[in-house]
């Protein structure tokens, strides 16, 4: 069993998260500071600007070459990173008829998959994300 970690922003518990991820979302500047071997985590607390951490090293949200899209709500957020699809066009999509996540890759023409565990904050897949932000469009009409 994977042992949560505490955010040492907030307090609260973290999510643990792949390296690869790590190292995708970080900026350039403070890539040396990852080690490879650590346990990273990701805070996921919207009030917090912590960011990954391991033991040795915290980064803030400011950091990363994205916004989080469990930390910001705002329009210009990507949903699927791979892709960089954000919040803003998947409630255009389905404000214009699109009610799955296949007539949102359609209609807007970004159907580029596969990167997630790199490219995805959470190194994970955005499906259920994805799912949550068409059912939420779909219910504000
Ligand atoms: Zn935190």
């Amino acid at each position: 069993m994977e042992i949560i970690q505490i955010c040492p922003g907030c307090g609260l518990p973290a999510v643990a998260v792949n390296v690869e991820a790590v190292k995708y979302n970080v900026v350039e500047s403070l890539q040396d500071l990852i080690n490879l071997k650590n346990k990273w985590s990701v805070c996921v607390n919207p009030a917090c600007d912590c960011s990954y951490f391991s033991r040795q090293i915290k980064f803030r949200t400011s950091d990363l070459i994205v916004p989080l899209f469990f930390k910001d709500n705002s329009d210009p957020v990507p949903i699927c990173y791979c892709s960089n699809l954000t919040r803003g066009e998947i409630k255009k999509a389905v404000k214009n008829g699109c009610k799955s996540i296949d007539d949102v890759q359609n209609y807007t023409r970004k159907n580029i998959t596969g990167m997630c565990e790199e490219r995805n904050p959470l190194g994970k897949c955005c499906r259920n994300v994805f799912l949550r932000t068409i059912s939420d469009s779909l219910n504000k009409d």
